[in-house]
Protein backbone atom coordinates (compact mmCIF):
# COMPACT_ATOMS: atom_id res chain seq x y z
CA UNK A 1 0.00 0.00 0.00
CA UNK A 2 1.14 3.39 -0.78
CA UNK A 3 2.37 5.69 1.69
CA UNK A 4 1.02 8.66 2.20
CA UNK A 5 3.03 11.85 2.82
CA UNK A 6 0.81 14.41 5.11
CA UNK A 7 0.82 17.95 5.81
CA UNK A 8 -0.82 18.80 8.97
CA UNK A 9 -1.39 22.47 8.71
CA UNK A 10 -2.59 23.49 12.45
CA UNK A 11 -1.21 20.55 14.23
CA UNK A 12 -0.89 21.84 17.53
CA UNK A 13 -4.91 22.35 17.32
CA UNK A 14 -7.62 19.93 18.50
CA UNK A 15 -8.09 18.20 15.38
CA UNK A 16 -4.24 18.22 14.73
CA UNK A 17 -3.61 16.66 17.71
CA UNK A 18 -6.44 13.76 17.02
CA UNK A 19 -5.05 13.34 13.37
CA UNK A 20 -1.70 12.89 14.53
CA UNK A 21 -2.97 10.23 17.33
CA UNK A 22 -4.90 8.32 14.34
CA UNK A 23 -1.78 8.67 12.58
CA UNK A 24 0.55 6.91 15.40
CA UNK A 25 -1.69 4.04 15.26
CA UNK A 26 -0.67 3.30 11.28
CA UNK A 27 3.10 4.12 11.10
CA UNK A 28 3.14 2.15 8.40
CA UNK A 29 0.37 4.11 6.04
CA UNK A 30 1.77 7.74 6.77
CA UNK A 31 5.10 9.92 6.60
CA UNK A 32 4.75 13.18 8.31
CA UNK A 33 6.14 15.34 6.03
CA UNK A 34 5.43 18.65 7.58
CA UNK A 35 3.39 20.14 10.49
CA UNK A 36 2.28 23.77 11.52
CA UNK A 37 2.00 25.52 14.43
CA UNK A 38 0.85 29.47 15.35
CA UNK A 39 1.35 30.24 18.83
CA UNK A 40 2.04 26.46 21.06
CA UNK A 41 5.74 25.85 19.71
CA UNK A 42 6.31 24.32 22.54
CA UNK A 43 3.65 21.40 21.81
CA UNK A 44 5.26 21.95 17.90
CA UNK A 45 8.54 20.91 19.59
CA UNK A 46 7.06 17.70 21.06
CA UNK A 47 5.37 16.78 17.57
CA UNK A 48 8.33 17.01 15.70
CA UNK A 49 10.41 14.82 18.43
CA UNK A 50 7.97 11.92 18.07
CA UNK A 51 7.26 12.56 14.56
CA UNK A 52 9.92 14.15 12.50
CA UNK A 53 9.10 15.51 9.88
CA UNK A 54 10.83 17.28 7.29
CA UNK A 55 9.31 20.61 7.48
CA UNK A 56 7.65 22.39 10.65
CA UNK A 57 6.33 25.79 10.39
CA UNK A 58 6.10 28.56 13.28
CA UNK A 59 4.26 32.10 13.12
CA UNK A 60 7.46 34.40 13.78
CA UNK A 61 11.10 34.74 13.13
CA UNK A 62 11.63 34.29 17.08
CA UNK A 63 9.78 31.45 17.41
CA UNK A 64 11.70 29.98 14.19
CA UNK A 65 14.67 30.30 16.33
CA UNK A 66 13.22 28.66 19.50
CA UNK A 67 12.09 25.93 17.51
CA UNK A 68 15.57 25.23 15.89
CA UNK A 69 17.09 25.51 19.10
CA UNK A 70 15.04 22.73 20.43
CA UNK A 71 14.98 20.42 17.11
CA UNK A 72 19.36 20.47 17.56
CA UNK A 73 19.21 20.13 21.24
CA UNK A 74 17.51 17.40 20.52
CA UNK A 75 19.24 16.04 17.59
CA UNK A 76 16.27 16.27 15.15
CA UNK A 77 17.23 17.29 11.86
CA UNK A 78 13.53 19.03 10.88
CA UNK A 79 13.72 22.43 8.56
CA UNK A 80 11.95 25.59 10.72
CA UNK A 81 10.23 28.14 8.19
CA UNK A 82 7.72 30.54 9.31
CA UNK A 83 4.89 33.09 8.56
CA UNK A 84 2.08 32.59 5.79
CA UNK A 85 4.58 31.99 2.78
CA UNK A 86 5.94 29.30 5.26
CA UNK A 87 2.65 27.62 5.45
CA UNK A 88 1.84 28.04 1.99
CA UNK A 89 5.20 26.45 0.72
CA UNK A 90 4.59 23.53 3.44
CA UNK A 91 1.09 22.63 2.07
CA UNK A 92 2.52 22.41 -1.57
CA UNK A 93 5.30 20.16 -1.05
CA UNK A 94 6.14 17.69 -3.19
CA UNK A 95 6.90 14.95 -0.81
CA UNK A 96 3.13 15.98 0.70
CA UNK A 97 0.13 13.93 -1.30
CA UNK A 98 -2.75 14.60 1.48
CA UNK A 99 -2.86 17.88 3.52
CA UNK A 100 -4.95 18.01 6.91
CA UNK A 101 -6.57 21.64 6.86
CA UNK A 102 -7.18 22.43 10.22
CA UNK A 103 -6.12 25.99 11.18
CA UNK A 104 -8.82 27.82 12.25
CA UNK A 105 -10.57 30.81 10.76
CA UNK A 106 -9.84 32.76 7.91
CA UNK A 107 -5.90 32.14 8.69
CA UNK A 108 -6.18 28.81 6.88
CA UNK A 109 -7.96 30.16 3.22
CA UNK A 110 -4.46 30.58 1.48
CA UNK A 111 -2.55 27.64 3.32
CA UNK A 112 -5.67 25.65 1.72
CA UNK A 113 -5.72 27.34 -0.97
CA UNK A 114 -2.11 26.33 -1.93
CA UNK A 115 -2.71 22.65 -1.18
CA UNK A 116 -5.81 23.20 -3.41
CA UNK A 117 -3.81 24.45 -6.37
CA UNK A 118 -0.85 21.98 -5.79
CA UNK A 119 -3.99 19.23 -6.83
CA UNK A 120 -3.38 17.60 -3.05
CA UNK A 121 -5.92 15.33 -1.37
CA UNK A 122 -7.18 18.10 1.06
CA UNK A 123 -9.08 16.62 4.09
CA UNK A 124 -11.04 19.51 5.16
CA UNK A 125 -11.02 20.89 8.79
CA UNK A 126 -11.41 24.43 8.11
CA UNK A 127 -14.75 24.98 6.92
CA UNK A 128 -14.00 28.91 7.27
CA UNK A 129 -12.39 28.64 3.70
CA UNK A 130 -15.00 26.95 1.91
CA UNK A 131 -17.73 29.10 3.46
CA UNK A 132 -14.92 32.49 2.48
CA UNK A 133 -13.98 31.03 -0.87
CA UNK A 134 -17.70 29.62 -2.23
CA UNK A 135 -17.64 29.39 -6.01
CA UNK A 136 -14.14 30.61 -6.09
CA UNK A 137 -12.70 27.79 -3.77
CA UNK A 138 -14.70 25.13 -5.50
CA UNK A 139 -13.35 26.06 -9.52
CA UNK A 140 -10.04 25.93 -8.01
CA UNK A 141 -10.74 22.38 -6.38
CA UNK A 142 -11.82 21.42 -9.79
CA UNK A 143 -9.22 23.25 -11.93
CA UNK A 144 -6.25 21.88 -10.43
CA UNK A 145 -8.01 18.24 -9.67
CA UNK A 146 -7.67 17.81 -6.02
CA UNK A 147 -9.64 15.83 -4.24
CA UNK A 148 -11.73 17.07 -1.35
CA UNK A 149 -12.89 14.49 1.67
CA UNK A 150 -14.96 16.54 4.53
CA UNK A 151 -13.22 16.33 8.21
CA UNK A 152 -16.07 18.14 9.99
CA UNK A 153 -18.46 15.07 11.15
CA UNK A 154 -21.80 15.85 9.59
CA UNK A 155 -20.11 16.59 6.12
CA UNK A 156 -18.23 13.39 6.34
CA UNK A 157 -21.07 11.85 7.56
CA UNK A 158 -22.86 12.84 4.82
CA UNK A 159 -19.78 11.92 2.48
CA UNK A 160 -20.28 8.08 4.13
CA UNK A 161 -24.03 8.13 2.86
CA UNK A 162 -23.54 9.20 -0.43
CA UNK A 163 -22.80 6.76 -3.58
CA UNK A 164 -19.28 6.89 -3.98
CA UNK A 165 -19.15 9.10 -7.23
CA UNK A 166 -21.59 12.17 -6.45
CA UNK A 167 -19.83 14.32 -8.37
CA UNK A 168 -21.81 14.67 -11.52
CA UNK A 169 -24.77 15.80 -9.02
CA UNK A 170 -27.04 14.90 -6.07
CA UNK A 171 -30.24 14.88 -8.17
CA UNK A 172 -28.71 12.71 -10.48
CA UNK A 173 -27.82 9.91 -7.41
CA UNK A 174 -31.66 10.64 -6.11
CA UNK A 175 -30.72 12.64 -3.20
CA UNK A 176 -33.98 14.65 -1.81
CA UNK A 177 -32.37 16.87 1.29
CA UNK A 178 -29.14 16.66 3.54
CA UNK A 179 -30.18 16.62 7.23
CA UNK A 180 -27.24 18.35 9.31
CA UNK A 181 -27.23 17.33 12.96
CA UNK A 182 -26.78 19.54 15.40
CA UNK A 183 -26.11 19.20 19.44
CA UNK A 184 -27.43 22.12 20.41
CA UNK A 185 -24.51 23.36 22.15
CA UNK A 186 -24.30 24.18 25.73
CA UNK A 187 -27.07 26.77 26.16
CA UNK A 188 -29.79 24.86 24.14
CA UNK A 189 -32.05 24.95 27.02
CA UNK A 190 -31.26 28.09 28.77
CA UNK A 191 -33.87 30.73 28.92
CA UNK A 192 -33.22 33.61 26.01
CA UNK A 193 -32.42 35.94 28.89
CA UNK A 194 -29.75 34.29 30.49
CA UNK A 195 -27.97 34.39 27.31
CA UNK A 196 -26.38 37.67 27.42
CA UNK A 197 -24.80 36.71 30.93
CA UNK A 198 -23.12 33.44 29.93
CA UNK A 199 -19.24 33.57 29.97
CA UNK A 200 -16.49 32.34 27.77
CA UNK A 201 -15.84 29.46 30.09
CA UNK A 202 -19.40 28.02 29.77
CA UNK A 203 -19.38 28.82 26.13
CA UNK A 204 -16.21 26.62 25.66
CA UNK A 205 -17.49 24.06 27.51
CA UNK A 206 -19.15 22.12 25.09
CA UNK A 207 -21.50 19.16 26.15
CA UNK A 208 -20.16 16.37 23.64
CA UNK A 209 -17.57 17.50 22.05
CA UNK A 210 -13.44 18.64 22.66
CA UNK A 211 -12.54 21.40 20.36
CA UNK A 212 -10.48 24.71 20.10
CA UNK A 213 -12.13 27.79 21.76
CA UNK A 214 -13.37 29.62 18.08
CA UNK A 215 -15.70 26.38 16.96
CA UNK A 216 -16.83 25.51 20.26
CA UNK A 217 -18.31 29.39 20.85
CA UNK A 218 -20.02 28.82 17.33
CA UNK A 219 -21.35 25.45 18.15
CA UNK A 220 -23.01 27.69 21.29
CA UNK A 221 -24.13 30.40 19.37
CA UNK A 222 -25.23 27.59 16.54
CA UNK A 223 -23.18 29.89 13.81
CA UNK A 224 -20.69 26.12 13.21
CA UNK A 225 -24.31 25.11 12.01
CA UNK A 226 -24.68 28.31 10.06
CA UNK A 227 -21.17 27.73 8.51
CA UNK A 228 -21.62 24.03 7.98
CA UNK A 229 -25.33 24.82 6.09
CA UNK A 230 -22.88 27.01 3.69
CA UNK A 231 -19.85 24.09 3.30
CA UNK A 232 -22.53 21.75 2.89
CA UNK A 233 -23.91 23.60 -0.08
CA UNK A 234 -20.76 24.10 -2.06
CA UNK A 235 -19.49 20.76 -1.00
CA UNK A 236 -22.63 18.49 -2.30
CA UNK A 237 -24.33 21.06 -4.44
CA UNK A 238 -27.62 21.36 -2.90
CA UNK A 239 -30.04 24.45 -2.73
CA UNK A 240 -30.09 25.86 1.05
CA UNK A 241 -33.83 24.57 1.24
CA UNK A 242 -32.74 21.55 0.49
CA UNK A 243 -30.43 21.75 3.66
CA UNK A 244 -32.19 21.59 7.01
CA UNK A 245 -30.60 21.37 10.93
CA UNK A 246 -32.05 19.32 13.32
CA UNK A 247 -30.90 19.12 16.63
CA UNK A 248 -29.81 16.18 18.30
CA UNK A 249 -28.55 16.47 21.60
CA UNK A 250 -26.77 13.21 22.28
CA UNK A 251 -24.33 13.97 18.66
CA UNK A 252 -24.58 10.35 17.94
CA UNK A 253 -26.48 10.45 14.49
CA UNK A 254 -24.20 12.86 12.87
CA UNK A 255 -25.84 13.38 9.63
CA UNK A 256 -28.16 12.13 7.30
CA UNK A 257 -29.03 12.15 3.65
CA UNK A 258 -32.77 11.44 2.45
CA UNK A 259 -33.29 9.98 -1.35
CA UNK A 260 -36.09 10.26 -3.25
CA UNK A 261 -37.35 7.06 -2.47
CA UNK A 262 -37.81 7.50 1.12
CA UNK A 263 -34.42 6.21 2.24
CA UNK A 264 -32.76 8.21 4.62
CA UNK A 265 -29.04 6.88 5.33
CA UNK A 266 -27.36 8.10 8.70
CA UNK A 267 -23.81 7.85 9.66
CA UNK A 268 -24.02 7.18 13.13
CA UNK A 269 -21.08 6.96 15.81
CA UNK A 270 -18.81 8.22 19.37
CA UNK A 271 -18.43 11.66 19.05
CA UNK A 272 -15.09 11.74 18.85
CA UNK A 273 -13.45 13.51 15.50
CA UNK A 274 -10.79 10.38 15.54
CA UNK A 275 -13.68 8.79 13.06
CA UNK A 276 -14.23 11.42 10.33
CA UNK A 277 -10.40 11.86 10.68
CA UNK A 278 -9.37 7.84 10.11
CA UNK A 279 -12.41 7.71 7.62
CA UNK A 280 -10.96 10.96 5.38
CA UNK A 281 -6.84 9.52 6.14
CA UNK A 282 -8.21 5.86 5.20
CA UNK A 283 -10.30 6.18 2.31
CA UNK A 284 -11.18 4.21 1.19
CA UNK A 285 -10.06 1.65 3.30
CA UNK A 286 -11.04 1.77 6.90
CA UNK A 287 -8.76 2.14 9.40
CA UNK A 288 -8.88 1.41 13.09
CA UNK A 289 -8.94 4.03 15.76
CA UNK A 290 -9.01 1.87 19.09
CA UNK A 291 -12.79 3.35 19.78
CA UNK A 292 -14.90 1.65 22.10
CA UNK A 293 -18.14 -0.44 20.07
CA UNK A 294 -20.90 1.92 20.15
CA UNK A 295 -23.47 0.44 22.82
CA UNK A 296 -27.06 2.02 21.52
CA UNK A 297 -28.62 0.05 24.58
CA UNK A 298 -26.74 1.84 27.14
CA UNK A 299 -27.55 5.35 24.99
CA UNK A 300 -31.14 4.64 25.13
CA UNK A 301 -32.51 7.16 23.45
CA UNK A 302 -31.55 9.28 20.42
CA UNK A 303 -33.64 12.46 20.47
CA UNK A 304 -34.25 15.03 17.69
CA UNK A 305 -35.85 18.76 17.98
CA UNK A 306 -36.26 21.72 15.66
CA UNK A 307 -33.50 24.62 16.69
CA UNK A 308 -34.50 27.87 18.29
CA UNK A 309 -34.19 30.23 15.82
CA UNK A 310 -35.20 32.93 18.10
CA UNK A 311 -32.62 32.78 20.29
CA UNK A 312 -30.21 31.13 18.42
CA UNK A 313 -30.46 33.78 15.28
CA UNK A 314 -27.28 32.91 13.85
CA UNK A 315 -28.15 30.30 12.09
CA UNK A 316 -30.70 32.03 10.16
CA UNK A 317 -27.66 34.94 9.57
CA UNK A 318 -25.64 32.73 7.68
CA UNK A 319 -28.95 31.09 5.87
CA UNK A 320 -29.63 34.60 4.76
CA UNK A 321 -25.67 34.88 3.82
CA UNK A 322 -26.16 31.80 1.52
CA UNK A 323 -29.04 33.03 -0.31
CA UNK A 324 -27.79 36.62 -0.52
CA UNK A 325 -24.96 35.16 -1.69
CA UNK A 326 -21.83 37.51 -3.42
CA UNK A 327 -19.65 39.27 -0.62
CA UNK A 328 -22.54 38.13 2.29
CA UNK A 329 -20.61 34.86 3.42
CA UNK A 330 -17.19 36.78 3.29
CA UNK A 331 -18.85 39.44 5.86
CA UNK A 332 -20.80 36.69 7.65
CA UNK A 333 -17.44 34.75 8.41
CA UNK A 334 -15.24 37.67 9.01
CA UNK A 335 -17.59 39.42 11.59
CA UNK A 336 -18.43 35.93 13.57
CA UNK A 337 -14.46 35.91 13.82
CA UNK A 338 -14.46 39.66 15.14
CA UNK A 339 -17.15 38.83 16.96
CA UNK A 340 -16.56 35.73 18.87
CA UNK A 341 -12.90 36.82 19.43
CA UNK A 342 -14.36 40.26 21.36
CA UNK A 343 -16.94 37.63 23.45
CA UNK A 344 -13.53 35.21 24.28
CA UNK A 345 -11.67 38.61 25.46
CA UNK A 346 -14.77 40.36 27.42
CA UNK A 347 -14.95 42.32 25.23
CA UNK A 348 -18.61 41.26 24.19
CA UNK A 349 -22.13 39.66 25.71
CA UNK A 350 -22.91 36.59 24.10
CA UNK A 351 -25.76 37.84 22.55
CA UNK A 352 -23.87 40.30 21.08
CA UNK A 353 -22.27 38.16 18.74
CA UNK A 354 -25.28 37.65 16.67
CA UNK A 355 -26.27 41.28 16.82
CA UNK A 356 -22.72 42.45 15.46
CA UNK A 357 -22.90 39.75 12.87
CA UNK A 358 -26.50 40.64 11.93
CA UNK A 359 -25.24 44.85 11.82
CA UNK A 360 -22.41 44.42 9.81
CA UNK A 361 -24.26 41.60 7.40
CA UNK A 362 -27.07 44.79 6.68
CA UNK A 363 -24.09 47.39 6.01
CA UNK A 364 -22.01 45.08 3.73
CA UNK A 365 -23.41 42.27 2.63
CA UNK A 366 -24.25 43.25 -0.74
CA UNK A 367 -20.98 43.92 -1.49
CA UNK A 368 -19.15 41.53 -4.55
CA UNK A 369 -16.63 39.06 -3.80
CA UNK A 370 -16.16 38.31 -7.79
CA UNK A 371 -12.44 37.15 -7.30
CA UNK A 372 -10.17 36.72 -4.41
CA UNK A 373 -8.44 39.79 -4.14
CA UNK A 374 -12.12 41.12 -3.59
CA UNK A 375 -12.52 38.34 -0.86
CA UNK A 376 -9.43 39.27 0.64
CA UNK A 377 -10.24 42.86 1.07
CA UNK A 378 -13.77 42.56 2.23
CA UNK A 379 -12.43 40.43 4.71
CA UNK A 380 -10.48 43.21 6.01
CA UNK A 381 -13.15 45.68 5.61
CA UNK A 382 -15.12 43.51 7.94
CA UNK A 383 -12.96 43.48 10.60
CA UNK A 384 -11.95 47.11 10.33
CA UNK A 385 -15.71 47.68 10.08
CA UNK A 386 -16.13 45.85 13.77
CA UNK A 387 -13.12 46.96 15.32
CA UNK A 388 -14.75 50.22 14.95
CA UNK A 389 -18.18 49.29 15.94
CA UNK A 390 -16.39 47.50 19.12
CA UNK A 391 -14.08 50.53 19.84
CA UNK A 392 -17.03 53.03 20.03
CA UNK A 393 -18.91 50.54 22.61
CA UNK A 394 -16.25 50.06 24.67
P1 LIG B 1 -7.85 24.86 17.51
O1 LIG B 1 -8.01 26.26 17.98
O2 LIG B 1 -7.79 23.76 18.50
O3 LIG B 1 -6.53 24.74 16.59
C1 LIG B 1 -6.28 25.66 15.58
C2 LIG B 1 -4.94 25.38 14.93
O4 LIG B 1 -4.65 26.44 14.02
C3 LIG B 1 -3.77 25.35 15.91
O5 LIG B 1 -2.78 24.48 15.43
C4 LIG B 1 -3.27 26.79 15.87
O6 LIG B 1 -1.92 26.92 16.26
C5 LIG B 1 -3.45 27.10 14.40
N1 LIG B 1 -3.64 28.53 14.14
C6 LIG B 1 -4.45 29.38 14.80
N2 LIG B 1 -4.36 30.62 14.27
C7 LIG B 1 -3.47 30.53 13.25
C8 LIG B 1 -2.91 31.49 12.35
N3 LIG B 1 -3.28 32.77 12.37
N4 LIG B 1 -2.00 31.06 11.45
C9 LIG B 1 -1.63 29.75 11.41
N5 LIG B 1 -2.12 28.81 12.24
C10 LIG B 1 -3.02 29.20 13.16
O7 LIG B 1 -9.02 24.62 16.45
P2 LIG B 1 -9.74 23.23 16.08
O8 LIG B 1 -8.73 22.16 15.89
O9 LIG B 1 -10.87 23.01 16.99
O10 LIG B 1 -10.38 23.62 14.66
C11 LIG B 1 -9.60 23.72 13.49
C12 LIG B 1 -10.54 23.84 12.30
O11 LIG B 1 -11.29 22.63 12.20
C13 LIG B 1 -11.57 24.97 12.41
O12 LIG B 1 -11.80 25.51 11.15
C14 LIG B 1 -12.83 24.26 12.92
O13 LIG B 1 -14.01 24.90 12.50
C15 LIG B 1 -12.68 22.91 12.23
N6 LIG B 1 -13.36 21.81 12.93
C16 LIG B 1 -12.97 21.46 14.18
C17 LIG B 1 -13.62 20.43 14.86
C18 LIG B 1 -13.18 19.99 16.24
O14 LIG B 1 -13.72 19.01 16.75
N7 LIG B 1 -12.25 20.65 16.88
C19 LIG B 1 -14.74 19.72 14.25
C20 LIG B 1 -15.05 20.15 12.92
C21 LIG B 1 -14.38 21.17 12.29
P3 LIG B 1 -1.45 27.07 17.83
O15 LIG B 1 -2.34 26.17 18.62
O16 LIG B 1 -0.02 26.62 17.77
O17 LIG B 1 -1.59 28.52 18.19
MG1 LIG C 1 -19.24 19.94 12.55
Amino acid sequence: MAVTGLCILGATGSVGCSTLDVVARHPERFRVVALTAHRQGERLLEQCRRFRPDVAVVDSVDAAERLRAGLDAAGVPTTVWHGEAGLIQAASLPEVTAVMAAIVGAAGLLPTLSAVRAGKTVLLANKESVVMGGALFMDEVRRHGARLIPIDSEHNAIFQCLPRDFAPGLDGAGVRRLLLTASGGPFRQFPAEQLAHVTPQAACAHPNWVMGRKISVDSATLMNKGLEVIEAHWLFGLPPERIEVVVHPQSVVHSLVEYVDGSVLAQLGHPDMRTPIAHALGWPQRLDVGLPLLDLVQIGQLNFEAPDRERFPALDLAYQALRAGGGAPVVLNAANEAAVAAFLANRLPFTGIGELIGRVLAQLGGEPAGCWEAVIELDRRTRATCAAWLGGEA
